[in-house]
């Protein structure tokens, strides 16, 4: 790379954020992120300096425009914004579901994009050139029983990534959208434990139906998505936007095991 390329990732300092963070940094970016979690952007700024990482609810725009304020007073370019961070969610049947948890999970997984995207899109408009994922789900692509708000906010990310990719093509901005499958790690496992809970069964027996959703009969790795997320970026993914690309070990179904 001739000039360091910046990519912003939210959410980088755990699960699948990390990973791109870690892949990323790895291919020479400069990077950045926001975090709610303080533990998460302190583990971040020991690994990538000081300047790397913010505390920041993404669900709040006063947040986020704070967040890249002090951004914009390091970076004077962006490639890359991964809008990686958001939450599964309530789990259960939605005449069920509590109208906070619905807005928190809308709030969190679909607005922060908006909220985000809006401060990446004039230096990319700037520079003619850039990239942004928008994390979305293998639930975007089919739908996801007992978790409407979070299917809900995952096929909008699909969507606003299409027509990103519409309005942003012209100055050479690509807009995707990542679907993976269930990726092995703690995030995963609390799922499982709250659908076991949500339907009566044993955590085991979830896991097994959750890894027999996709033809490879096993979950994605963060590593799996991170490796995508650099093939994007990089001169492979050059001519690729507008599309929704699953990373899933491709899903038969979410739902053909729910009785009634
Ligand atoms: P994770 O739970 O491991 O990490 C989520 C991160 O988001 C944490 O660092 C958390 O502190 C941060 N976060 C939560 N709410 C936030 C907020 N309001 N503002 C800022 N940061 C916030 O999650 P993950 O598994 O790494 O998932 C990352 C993305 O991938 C999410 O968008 C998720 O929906 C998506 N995804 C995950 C899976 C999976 O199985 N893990 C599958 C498909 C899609």
């Amino acid at each position: 790379m001739s000039e360091q390329s910046v990519a912003i990732i939210s959410a980088g300092g755990s699960g699948i954020g990390l990973a791109i963070a870690q892949s990323l940094h790895e291919l020479g970016y400069q990077l950045f992120t926001v975090d709610i979690d303080p533990h998460h952007v302190a583990e971040f700024q020991r690994a990538y300096g000081e300047d790397s990482a913010r505390v920041c609810d993404v669900s709040d725009p006063h947040q986020v425009d704070e967040a890249f304020a002090a951004f914009r007073t390091k970076h004077e370019r962006l490639d890359l914004l991964v809008n990686n961070a958001g939450i599964a969610g309530p789990q259960g049947a939605l005449e069920d579901l509590a109208v906070d948890e619905w807005q928190r999970t809308i709030d969190t997984d679909l607005n922060s994009l908006f909220y985000m995207t809006r401060h990446a899109i004039p230096l990319m408009k700037a520079q003619h050139s850039g990239a942004i994922i928008n994390m979305s789900s293998n639930a975007g692509l089919s739908g996801c029983p007992l978790r409407s708000p979070y299917a809900a906010s995952k096929w909008a990310a699909i969507g606003l990534a299409k027509t990103w990719a519409m309005e942003l093509g012209p100055w050479n901005i690509r807009v995707n959208a990542l679907c993976p499958g269930s990726v092995s790690g703690p995030r995963i496992e609390g799922v499982i434990n709250r659908d076991a809970e949500a339907r009566g069964m044993e955590a085991a027996d979830i896991r097994r139906v959750y890894q027999r959703q996709g033809s490879l009969r096993q979950f994605t790795d963060p590593e799996d998505i991170a490796a995508m997320v650099c093939f994007l970026a990089g001169p492979g993914g050059k001519k690729v936007s507008g599309q929704a690309i699953a990373i899933d070990g491709h899903t038969e179904s979410l739902a053909n095991w729910l009785d009634p």
